[in-house]
């Protein structure tokens, strides 16, 4: 058996292209077109590349799109001073703080000052309690964008099996949150966990966002079982590969997602989505 690639570079296209129509319907009835600001404290080389490449997105989609670039030394009251402008400014429907923050400025503090009809990552308590309460609104990016990747497949997520590897607030929790919404029979494993191997292979889905390359073994996959990728791994040549070892796991499951091509752009593709999301918010409050 060889699994079905889920194409997150073409289903993220079919996303952005959506949402492009959609940005020019609005701005040719006369409205302003979705605004995104992005605050990028310091000068980490991840955050710039992840940074650069939402930028580019929102003017590929016709949002319009503000860089703030602040020092790695600023403090954690002007950064709160920023957001509160933020807040304020009509034309700005969502506002993103590239994670992870220099040591003096608290995360916590930072997202819970971001206005919720602006949380476009869908990290403050107040989206994130929402998402728990399956009320969802600004939903978080990755676990969405897994969802729209998931439903892609056509399959019957109601009574599957999930397992996530990971409980991260931003990947391993909220992606917990939204297949139990789903009616999935989930479980959720982390460094403590006992047999993860076991619990791996009674899985209908596996989500993997552990962060080491070559974790997931293809002979821990149930045949047949649909396999997402969240890992962002550097290799020493450079390149890019995901938690899972794709060459084994390919071989039995159903569906899997490659790194690069697989999540990481169906993420920043549900960024102008939530962006869009919030724009309507905002003008439906007016
Ligand atoms: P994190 O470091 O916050 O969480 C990692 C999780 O892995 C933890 O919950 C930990 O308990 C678990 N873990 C560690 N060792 C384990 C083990 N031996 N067995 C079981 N679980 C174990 O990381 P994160 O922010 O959730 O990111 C995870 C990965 O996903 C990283 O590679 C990150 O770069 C990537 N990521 C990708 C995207 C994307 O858009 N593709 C988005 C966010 C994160």
């Amino acid at each position: 058996m060889s699994a079905q690639i889920l194409d997150g570079k073409a289903i993220a296209a079919n996303l952005r292209n959506t949402i492009q129509q959609e940005v020019t319907v609005i701005t040719g009835s006369g409205q302003r077109p979705p605004g995104l600001a992005v605050i990028l404290v310091g000068d980490d080389p991840a955050s710039q590349v992840y940074v650069r490449n939402k930028q580019k997105a929102c003017e590929e989609v016709g949002f319009l799109s503000e860089l703030i670039r602040l020092e790695p030394d600023t403090k954690e009251s002007s950064l709160l001073a920023l957001i509160d402008e933020l807040n304020r400014r009509e034309e700005i429907d969502g506002i993103l703080v590239q994670l992870p923050l220099p040591d003096q400025i608290d995360e916590e503090t930072i997202i819970e000052r971001i206005l919720p009809t602006k949380d476009v990552d869908g990290f403050h308590p107040y989206n994130f309690g929402r998402l728990a309460l399956r009320m969802p609104l600004l939903r978080p990016c990755t676990p969405k964008g897994i969802m729209t990747m998931l439903e892609y497949t056509g399959m019957e997520l109601a009574g599957k099996d999930a397992v996530i590897i990971g409980q991260s607030n931003i990947v391993g929790r909220p992606m917990a949150l939204e297949l139990l919404m789903a009616r999935c029979t989930i479980t959720v494993c982390h460094s403590r966990t006992k047999n993860l191997s076991d619990k791996i292979r009674a899985a209908d889905i596996v989500v993997s966002a552990v962060g080491r390359p070559g974790f997931v073994q293809g002979n821990w996959i149930q045949p047949g079982a649909t396999v997402i990728d969240v890992g962002i791994n550097r290799q020493e040549d450079g390149k890019l590969c995901g938690d899972v070892d794709f060459a084994s796991a390919s071989k039995v499951a159903s569906w899997i997602t490659p790194v690069p091509g697989g999540v990481g752009p169906m993420t920043i593709a549900t960024l102008l989505e939530n962006t869009l999301q919030a724009t309507k918010l905002h003008t439906a409050a007016k």
